[in-house]
Order: structure tokens, then sequence, then C-alpha cells
């Protein structure tokens, strides 16, 4: 089933409010089990708000809308769509009690709200629990007009309260898949997925996407029970995992950052990290990780020439000749981390995220097995934060790259 959401609101357009309202049905539809094709913000104007209306009531089954019943002249939701569908605006009896007892002592108060007890003559009301505006689900030509207040605490309560019940139909049920996927842009996975046919399906669908964790594949599947749609993003999450090779990291709840942390502890290798550019990270990153204590050895941050001599030995002719960036010094420092803390892993990264420099953007990351080293140079871009975090996410994905080589190299 289609759904649209239709927020109204100047203050929305002017950009004095976030929608939050959107974003919250949005979510609660998709539960449901809607195809929400639209969300629509107008601002507080009875013809553009009309025309929305019925494009929307064209296009969908169902028409969330959300703001403008308020007692103002400005409000006129209830107004446009009682227009639109063609009925008349009558009193709520029950509604216009309720507003009569919560301004029991103020009757020109009353008198001011009277305008929320009116309603388009089919609408279902929708109590709210939460301020004076009722709100309303009206049935028509097949469709269903969902109307909201728009303070988001009201709006919510309402919703799941006494909407969402109202709004339920069972025509399939969903599950999906996250794929975290490490070591690659976003468009190079699209390319990966189309190259293997995985692009543009129906059902399952599969999408990218990027958040603070890093970037994932998404399988969504609609089928008659659960254990189907759960069977069919299976097999395409089956495919995708070996198409991807080493930069699959996990599913579902195994981020890159989670995963690594997992895989030392599975493992049973201690970690410790010298950190330039990163200062400190990569550290941070994975002491968020719960249960890392088992494998955490220590941590660095050698921000200064001086310190990265004094505490990781490195030598002032490596960093007079080749500079505190360079692949030399990101050596010495991971040979240096390796006799401190002994850990069977070491990291280590230098390099510059000056914003404006020419070099910005040159980072050296280094990882230790104790056996070899393996040193990967970056050129990134973006401000110093993108920079910082790119180094921080490459960094530990290529622990994680080098612990996963390890292994299948003692298992074979
Ligand atoms: P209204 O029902 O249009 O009078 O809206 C009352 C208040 O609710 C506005 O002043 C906003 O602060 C808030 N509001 C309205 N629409 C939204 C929305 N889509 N998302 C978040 N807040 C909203
Ligand atoms: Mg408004």
């Amino acid at each position: 089933m289609k759904a649209e959401i239709l927020c109204v609101g100047t203050e929305l357009l002017l950009g004095q409010v976030l929608n939050t309202n959107s974003q919250f049905l949005s979510i609660q539809l998709n539960d449901l089990g809607y195809d929400v094709y639209r969300q629509i913000v107008v601002g507080d104007n009875a013809s553009r708000l009309e025309q929305n209306i019925k494009e929307s009531l064209a296009r969908v089954d169902v028409l969330i809308m959300t703001g403008g019943l308020g007692p103002t002249k400005d409000d006129l939701t209830k107004e446009t769509v009682a227009h639109a569908i063609g009925e008349k605006l009558v009193l709520d009896l029950k509604s216009a009690k309720r507003l009569k007892n919560y301004f029991i002592d103020k009757r020109e108060a009353f008198n001011e709200n009277k305008k929320q007890s009116y309603f388009p003559k089919s609408a279902v009301i929708l109590p709210n629990d939460m301020g004076t505006a009722p709100g309303a689900l009206i049935f028509w030509n097949n469709k269903k007009i969902l109307i909201l207040p728009g303070p988001p605490k009201e709006m919510e309560t309402m919703f799941l309260k006494y909407a969402k019940a109202l709004l339920a139909y069972s025509q399939g049920e969903f599950y999906s898949e996250k794929i975290w996927i490490a070591g690659m842009g976003e468009w190079e996975i699209s390319k990966k997925l189309n190259e293997s046919g995985l692009w543009n399906l129906k059902n399952p669908t599969v999408a990218t996407y990027i958040d603070h964790k890093g970037l994932y594949i998404r399988i969504t599947s609609k089928m008659e029970t659960q254990q189907k749609a759960e069977e069919e993003v299976k097999k395409i999450s089956h495919k995708i995992q070996k198409n991807f090779g080493l930069n699959f990291v996990g599913i579902n709840e195994e981020d890159l950052i989670t995963k690594t942390g997992h895989l030392l502890m599975k493992e049973n290798c201690t970690i410790s990290f010298a950190e330039s550019v990163t200062g400190g990270m990569m550290a941070s990153k994975l002491v968020g990780v719960s249960g890392i204590s088992k494998v955490f050895k220590e941590s660095y941050i050698v921000y200064s020439d001086e310190v990265k001599i004094k505490n990781l030995n490195v030598s002032k002719h490596t960093l007079k000749k080749y500079s505190a960036v360079s692949r030399e010094v990101c050596q010495e420092m991971l040979q240096g981390l390796k006799e401190k803390s002994d850990a069977d892993y070491c990291v280590a990264t230098t390099g510059y995220a000056q914003e404006g420099e020419k070099s910005s953007g040159l980072v050296y990351i280094g990882v230790y097995n104790g056996k070899t080293i393996h040193i990967e140079e970056k050129k990134y871009k973006g401000n110093r934060h993108q920079v910082r975090i790119q180094a921080t996410m490459d960094g530990v994905n290529l622990l994680r790259k080098k612990l996963l080589e390890d292994v299948s190299r003692e298992t074979n």
C-alpha cells in the first residue's frame, strides 16, 4: 500500500523548525508495511495545500497530514481537506465538551479554540491526550486521510495510541538485513552490485547507505510470511558476502568497529595503537566495544616529533630525512610500539589534516603482526575531521583484514 506524508507549516519552509514529524511517520509507516513514496511540506496557504492534497490522493492509499490544526486563522488543514473532498465541517460535540472542560474557567479561550472541534462530516475523531487539537481519520473513496497535530509530542502520542491500529493491514511481512562493507566507496559498491545483477531488484530490494558507523547495503523483502521474506533476503545476502570478499565486514549489528573488536576477542589477539593524525580516535572507537579490555593493551597519542622519539624510539635521523608523515616514520612507530607493548597487533597512523594546505589528506597507516609490517599510503579529501575519520576507519579495517588473513593462513 502506498502512503505519502504531507506536513503543513510555513515555519518548516523557513527552516525555523526541523521537520521531525516526517521522519517519525516514515519509520512508523514502513514498520506497518506501507511504501512511503513522498514527504511533502507545504506552507500555510490554502490553495497550494488543496492542490497538494488532491495530487497526493490521486496517487496513494493513505495520506498522512500533520500541522495546521491550531486555533488561529493560518491553521487551515481541516478546512482545506474538507473542501478538497467536497465535505462540510461539522461540530463534534464530544470534542467541544472536552475543550470546554479544558478551559473550564476561561470562556473566551474556549471560544477562541472552538474551531478545533469542527471536522469533515465523515471523520473519526482521534483524541489529543497531550494538547487541545484533536486529530481525525477520514475514509474517502477507498482511501484514508489521517490528520494529526503539528507539535511532535502530540502527534506521536496520537499516532501510537489511536491512529496506528487503524492503519494496520496485513499484506505481507517484512524482513531486512544490513551488510556492512569497508574499504570501498559507495559508488564502487553500487558498481559491483550492478555488475553482479544485484542492483535494481524489485523484491528483495537492495540499496546502499552511509551512517556514522560506516557503509552498508540493506536488503529488504516483503513476502506472505516473515520466514519466506527472510529466506529471500538470505539468498541475496550470501551472494553479496561472497562477491565482496574481504571487504565484507558483517551483518546487522556487526559494523566495522564492533566486528573488529569481536574478532580480536575471538582470536584472543592483543592490540595497541600509536596514533598521530587520528589522535586516539581508533583507540576510542575500539574501547566502545563491550568486553574489549580482554585484548586491548595500551594506546599512545604521539602527536609531536619529541613524543615519537621519546615514547616509540623513532629516530631523529628518520624524522629529519623523511619527515614525520612518511612510510619510514610509520614503520619505526610500529616497531617502537611492538617493543613497548608487545601486543599481537600494533597499528599506527601519521598524516596531515591541516585544512587548506596542499599536503592535507596524506596519511600513512600501518599494521604490524609481529612478523610483517604492512603500510598503506592514503590521500584523503575533505576537512580535518573527514580526513581523521577516514584514516580511523581505514586503520581499523586494515587491522581487521590482516587479522582475517592470519587466521585463514593458520587454519589452512
Ligand atoms: P501547528 O499545528 O501547525 O500549529 O504546529 C504547531 C507547532 O508544531 C509548530 O509551531 C511547530 O513548532 C511544530 N511542528 C509543526 N509541524 C511540525 C513538523 N512537521 N515537525 C516538527 N515540528 C512541527
Ligand atoms: Mg502551523
